[in-house]
């Protein structure tokens, strides 16, 4: 639960950049449950005591006298189809929410997003917190897709832990204000098949990526 805290800390943080609202989950040690955030808490006041922790097989409250995040149906979703799943970010950040609302997918148009996925499609909208939203988001994540747009909404990231899935909601958002800011010169370049294969090779090889990248 501290890293789900710390990366709650961080989301703060950044929020005067990308916007803020969504939530955020962790799998917790036993794996058998994940600690969620709660439901009408501002970010910045939620410590330990306000954490909920749901039960991943059946999405019952186990911990916590907070009522969980309204859309946690998609974090149980997504924590019992998929074992590799450690952490998920959701977030309202502004370049993804903006290419959302005109179906526009986050296209490669900078190699750093390669480890999250070639490309971010845009699931249809559905209400938020609905059962309809968390299985579009459930059969759409894997371990080569794991991140993808909400229609009108916002984004969700996925990671094998929480860190890794802000990192990967970050990379999301960051590629997606790139995109955002070319287009409006002109249509982006968009590396192709053999080049985004290359550049996994290069991560391969060399490990994790810096920021010097
Ligand atoms: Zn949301």
């Amino acid at each position: 639960m501290q890293a789900l805290l710390s990366v709650i800390r961080k989301i703060r943080a950044e929020s005067a950049t990308f916007g803020t609202s969504g939530n955020a989950s962790a799998r917790a040690g036993q794996a058998e449950s994940f600690w969620i955030t709660p439901s009408g808490v501002p970010w910045d006041a939620i410590t330990a005591t306000e954490m909920v922790e749901l039960s991943v097989e059946s999405g019952r409250q186990l911990t916590g006298h907070l009522a969980p995040s309204t859309e946690w149906r998609f974090h149980q979703g997504v924590y019992r189809a998929h074992d590799w799943a450690g952490g998920i970010v959701h977030l309202h950040s502004t370049y993804a929410t903006v290419l959302s609302t005109i179906n526009r997918a986050v296209q490669p148009v900078h190699y750093q997003m390669v480890r999250v996925a070639d490309e971010v499609p845009v699931l249809p909208y559905a209400t938020f917190g609905s059962a309809q939203l968390a299985k579009g988001i459930v059969e759409a994540i894997s371990p080569q897709q794991r991140a993808v747009l909400l229609q009108n909404h916002g984004l969700v990231a996925v990671g094998e832990t929480v860190e890794q899935a802000h990192q990967a909601a970050l990379e999301v958002e960051w590629t997606a204000m790139i995109q955002y800011h070319a287009s409006l010169l002109a249509a982006p370049r968009v590396l192709t098949g053999d080049e985004l294969q290359a550049v996994r090779e290069a991560f391969s090889r060399y490990g994790q990526p810096s920021q010097e990248h």
